[in-house]
């Protein structure tokens, strides 16, 4: 479980980029952020991740106390996360192949493991074709595949992603997020930073929404009122 509690970020530049968010993300829940640029939204993955520090509240994940934790402890932080980025960050000199089986090799996973998992994989995002090809050699959406790919090969519990359909075009975003729903229903946590409007409309998930470093809108707790 993912919990913010009276969390505050403010950067050394002055910008008060999150004001006293308050949350609960649920192991295997499925959800979307969004809010318009410099609303906050990377600021939130980026304090989940422990690429930034917050500056007041509590962040807890999985039982870890972010405010707590040392600089050498975040690999450890970081095995239980799959990241997948708008511009996917790939390694441009390894094949497809490698740039999945890099990041199995990082963990310590054994060659066998890596020869059965990185094709398994690889076949599971539609690239069983492409394994021996290079990042240029793709099209955008099959970048973006191979990047889903490697965030999935470890076997993360939560996955954070970051405008994962940022640079595709619309039918291959719509494949990414169906995958990442099917990954959903294994009980992967998957947390979405997005502006696609329509995406998030059709898909029905629980959308968390940040205006000015305030979350302003969360379909979870206004389905729940509405219950009441
Ligand atoms: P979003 O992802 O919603 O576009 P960000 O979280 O990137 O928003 O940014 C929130 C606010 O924090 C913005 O005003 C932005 O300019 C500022 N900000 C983001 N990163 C930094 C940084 N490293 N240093 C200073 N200010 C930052
Ligand atoms: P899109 O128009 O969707 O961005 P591309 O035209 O870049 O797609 O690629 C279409 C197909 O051709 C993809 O399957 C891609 O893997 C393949 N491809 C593109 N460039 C090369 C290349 N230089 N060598 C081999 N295959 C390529």
């Amino acid at each position: 479980m993912i919990e913010f509690k009276n969390v505050s970020k403010d950067y050394p530049s002055g910008t008060h980029a999150l004001h006293n968010i308050n949350l609960k993300i649920n192991n295997g829940d499925f959800v979307f952020i969004v809010g318009s640029s410099g609303a906050g939204k990377s600021t939130f993955l980026k304090l989940i991740m422990a690429e930034e520090k917050l500056t007041k509240g509590e962040i807890v994940v999985d039982g870890i106390r972010m405010s707590k934790l040392k600089r050498r402890k975040v690999p450890f932080l970081r095995r239980k996360m799959g990241i997948v980025f708008q511009d996917f960050r790939l390694i441009e000199k390894m094949t497809v192949y490698d740039n999945v089986a890099f990041a199995m090799r990082c963990v310590g996973a054994s060659n066998k493991t890596i020869k059965t998992r990185v094709p398994y994989i690889l076949k599971l995002v539609g690239l069983g074709s492409k394994i021996k090809s290079k990042p240029n050699q793709l099209s955008g959406g099959e970048q973006q595949r191979v990047s889903l790919a490697r965030a999935l090969v470890n076997n993360p519990e939560i996955i954070i992603a970051d405008e994962p359909t940022g640079n595709v075009d619309p039918e291959m975003s719509h494949e990414i997020i169906d995958l990442l729903s099917e990954i959903n229903k294994q009980g992967t946590t998957i947390i979405i930073v997005t502006h696609e409007h329509d995406l998030v409309k059709e898909f029905g998930k629980r959308v968390i929404e940040i205006h000015k470093g305030k979350i302003i809108h969360d379909t979870k707790l206004e389905r729940k009122s509405a219950e009441d």
